[in-house]
């Protein structure tokens, strides 16, 4: 793949605009650099009428978990994945924290076709179709399957975290539909974050 500029980069270069028109999609993203809300984590957890004491990183929505697993479990004879929508939060004694509200199916046109995996290359695709699907919506990471493999972040899923999903609060679920396994990385370095289950009038580990 090619060396993409920093999505938050907010300094212009000359020449940055001579570039492909893959470039410049690129460049126009760049522009709108997204910011996390100032919440205090106990206004977020009590708008959310989420009761347990714990300070994750990581908030999800029931819909959004059922929608990823159904969606991942729909085939497990490929890889299958999709994009987070939700917001980012900050307080100045948690740090950032995420919600995620959505999970949008990447079409299969757009996702591993006959490949195996996804590359960066089918993220930049989806990426374009998430943002032009849901221009309202805040991308806060991305989700894909491992049919039977076990969940973990494989060299080529660091490298798409890197090049698309480096903020500190970028989440990548990766999850076995087969095994019925799921992880949570959080940021540039996929870090492995517990995860809090909200708006489902439960909070469960269980996820099929
Ligand atoms: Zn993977």
């Amino acid at each position: 793949m090619q060396n993409l500029p920093p999505l938050d980069r907010d300094n212009s270069s000359p020449n940055q605009n001579q570039n492909s028109e893959k470039n410049k999609i690129v460049w126009v993203e760049s522009e709108d650099v997204y910011k996390p809300i100032p919440k205090s984590i106990e206004d977020f957890k009590s708008e959310r009428e989420i009761s347990n004491t714990k300070k994750e990183k990581v908030y999800i929505a029931t819909i959004a978990l059922k929608h990823l697993t159904e969606h991942l479990g729909s085939n497990t004879t490929v890889e299958q994945g999709g994009i987070l929508f939700g917001n980012a939060y900050e307080d100045p004694r948690v740090g950032i924290y995420v919600e995620i509200k959505s999970a949008v199916a990447a079409p299969s046109t757009i996702g591993t076709g006959a490949h195996l995996e996804f590359t960066s290359d089918s993220w930049q695709g989806i990426m374009d179709y998430a943002k032009n699907t849901h221009p309202q919506e805040n991308i806060v990471g991305w989700y894909h399957s491992h049919p039977n493999l076990g969940v973990f972040m494989s060299g080529t899923d660091m490298n798409t975290q890197r090049a698309f999903f480096h903020h500190p609060w970028c989440v990548s679920i990766v999850c076995d539909p087969v095994r019925r396994e799921i992880a949570y990385f959080l940021g540039a370095k996929a870090e492995h974050v517990n995860v809090v289950e909200f708006g489902g009038g439960h909070t469960h580990k269980i996820f099929f």
